[in-house]
């Protein structure tokens, strides 16, 4: 760990073009988001809203915040009006509230559905099959203040790059096939000129411990933390 600056530089030059990189700044102060900021980082990664929300009053205005982690749904409300991406949906319930709130802000919030590819039972995250209901669902036509732009997921904490490899393709393969089906379905419904809030582009997956894997397999985002501002004092 050399620092900062270094860490992103390093960082950077392994990853495409095409891969957007959202540094993960949980729990980390403010002088190190604005060290990253002042190299150019402008995509960052909180998973807790009340500490993103923090961050977001005192740093310039063109940093594009990310919330990854996992999402209670009355506090939805404090970040309606300037969160960029949402990665961690995993209900319908949520989706609605976020619908709702950023109706109020006149906003149109982008959310990611998160996928259980994990083969550990702790992690958060809808089956393949609940996605579907969800995208393929009436009730998501309503919600015209949300748009679907992809998924999100989180891999086995493991050495066993296999299964890595494995629980990556699931997601990219999953995404390859629902993406192709929202096309479909749209040159269909093109006369009916409805507005789509499904628009799949994202898939999110990798962390400082297993992104190289992740983009061969497909990642489109990856979420990198301790590569970038060292490890974390506290488990969150
Ligand atoms: C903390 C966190 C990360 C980043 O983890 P690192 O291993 O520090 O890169 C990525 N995604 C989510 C959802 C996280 O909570």
């Amino acid at each position: 760990m050399i620092g900062i600056k270094e860490n992103l530089a390093q960082i950077k030059t392994s990853i495409p073009a095409n891969v957007t990189l959202v540094a993960v700044s949980k729990t980390k102060p403010i002088a190190d988001i604005q060290e990253a900021y002042n190299e150019g980082q402008r995509v960052f990664g909180e998973n807790k809203i009340q500490e993103m929300v923090a961050k977001f009053d005192a740093l310039p205005k063109d940093i594009k915040w990310h919330m990854i982690g996992h999402l209670q749904s009355n506090k939805v409300k404090y970040m309606a009006h300037f969160v960029d991406l949402i990665h961690g949906v995993d209900s319908f319930k949520t989706l609605k509230e976020i619908n709702k709130q950023a109706k109020k802000h006149h906003r149109i919030i982008n959310c990611l559905l998160q996928a259980r590819i994990a083969k550990e039972d702790t992690k958060f995250g809808l089956s393949f099959q609940d996605i579907d209901a969800i995208i393929s669902s009436e009730e998501i036509v309503a919600l015209q203040n949300i748009k679907i732009v992809g998924l999100m997921g989180m891999a086995t904490f493991t050495d066993n790059q296999q299964q890595l490899e494995e629980e990556f393709l699931s997601l990219k393969n999953f995404f390859e096939n629902k993406k192709q089906q929202q096309e479909n379905q749209q040159e269909n419904q093109q006369e009916k000129q409805e507005v789509k809030n499904i628009d799949l582009k994202i898939i999110s997956m990798g962390m400082s411990g297993d992104y190289p894997l992740a983009i061969k397999n497909g990642s489109t985002m990856v979420r990198i933390g301790s590569a970038i501002f060292g490890v974390r004092n506290y488990i969150v």
